[in-house]
């Protein structure tokens, strides 16, 4: 913890012990325990410090140098760092950094692009497909006619003949690659051609990959996808929220479905935070810290194929991993709540192919604590015997304790 944040700490143990209490917990909970989760990242000191800044008391409806607010124009500096900082360490000729999250950027792509009705091809759900990718719990699958493609049973591979396939016969609007739970690059020429071929728009969700496609260790979809929508947070290690890149000859419309059509007022303090992030990013310490991820997460999937456990796809090129845990007599959701009984902190998610819950794990919060792939194996080793019941919890919890202490995310 910084001393910023003790004080402001404070403040709000005076005033809120409550919420206090929570925040402080929270802490305690994150800097104890293995952040495990494919989707979370420790943001640096100063994000959190933009975060927390008076930049939230600030109203900012519009872009800068035309809002519809008084008093925009030290915000507005913001806004425009941000933005260039993104142009810059994308090689995009747009950037809008206004939306709130990862979704809001996908609903805003669809509104630019698409109509109400339109036929959409996306990965479907039970292979590792976002909500905003049809599903009919969100606004994707209500407003959208969504066909799905799928994953290879055999290699886990995204089954490129069936995009083909289902771009020829069904002739979507616009073709979405991007997901949740996919550890292999994304062949973006790829989709560029079958989308070419269709009349479609390609809309890139590149939120989990776009931290390593700043530190320069994944492809980016900069120059293939018409639309690239992203998170801020994640591998990126931003703060919480969304962006979208672009042509100079799409800027206007994305502009116009953030603002005025799908939000209002844009969050300075969060743009702010996204700028501070850009800036990081930009930095040679980010590229090595993207290459650790990599290389991380692959001794991590390593040891854990070593353990029994089975390795979707057999590995991965990203910070992410999909592990079925059954050969360990176990299914993912049952290993999912011992192995946080034991403070190891995980996901689990559909497994293609399979009725089962598999296991997703990433490894960009551990590696921004400076863990390397010695830590991933004891981990490996230690998630395994959890799950077998040859290390008790609370010895296990023990463990986990002792590696994290010797990691703090925030120092002292
Ligand atoms: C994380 C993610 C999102 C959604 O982001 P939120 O900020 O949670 O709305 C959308 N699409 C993909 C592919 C993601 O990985």
């Amino acid at each position: 913890m910084t001393v910023s944040h003790a004080l402001e700490a404070d403040v709000l143990r005076r005033q809120d012990p409550e919420l206090a209490d929570v925040l402080l917990g929270e802490r305690e909970r994150q800097s104890s325990k293995l952040q495990l989760i494919a989707a979370e990242n420790f943001t640096s000191p100063a994000v959190l410090a933009a975060l927390g800044s008076p930049l939230a008391n600030k109203y900012a409806e519009g872009y800068p140098g035309n809002r519809h607010h008084g008093g925009c124009e030290i915000v507005d500096v913001a806004e425009r760092l941000a933005v260039e900082r993104a142009k810059a360490l994308f090689g995009a000729e747009h950037a809008n950094v206004q939306a709130h999250s990862g979704s809001s950027a996908v609903l805003a792509a669809y509104a630019a692009l698409l109509r109400p009705g339109d036929t959409v091809l996306a990965l479907g759900l039970p292979y590792g497909g976002h909500l905003t990718h049809g599903s009919p719990a969100n606004f994707s699958g209500r407003w959208f006619d969504f066909v799905g493609y799928g994953v290879d049973a055999e290699s886990g591979l995204i089954d490129h003949e069936q995009v083909r396939t289902l771009a020829r016969t069904r002739r979507p609007k616009a073709i979405v690659c991007g997901s949740i739970a996919y550890p292999r690059h994304i062949d973006y020429a790829f989709f560029r051609e079958v989308a070419d071929e269709a009349g479609a728009h390609l809309i890139a969700d590149a939120a989990h990959p776009m931290g390593l496609v700043a530190g320069g260790v994944a492809p980016s979809p900069v120059p293939y996808a018409d639309i690239v929508c992203a998170t801020t947070d994640k591998v990126l290690r931003g703060p919480r929220g969304g962006m979208i890149l672009c042509g100079g000859e799409l800027a206007e419309r994305v502009d116009r479905a953030v603002f005025p059509f799908t939000q209002g007022g844009a969050q300075m303090h969060t743009i702010a935070a996204k700028a501070v992030a850009f800036g990081e990013a930009a930095t040679p310490a980010f590229a090595a810290y993207a290459h650790q991820v990599v290389a991380n997460a692959r001794a991590l999937a390593a040891a854990l194929a070593a353990e029994g456990l089975i390795v979707t796809t057999g590995g991965t090129d990203t910070h992410l991993i999909i592990a079925d845990p059954a050969p360990l007599g176990v299914d993912g959701r049952t290993a999912r709540g011992r192995l946080a009984a034991a403070g190891i902190v995980l996901d689990c998610c559909a497994l293609p192919h399979d009725d089962g819950r598999g296991l997703r794990l990433g490894t960009a919060a551990v590696t921004t604590q400076g863990m390397g792939a010695r830590e991933m194996r004891f981990v490996a080793g230690l998630l395994a015997s959890v799950l077998r019941g040859g290390t008790e919890t609370a010895r296990a919890r023990e463990d986990v304790r002792e590696l994290a202490a010797a990691f703090p995310p925030y120092p002292r």
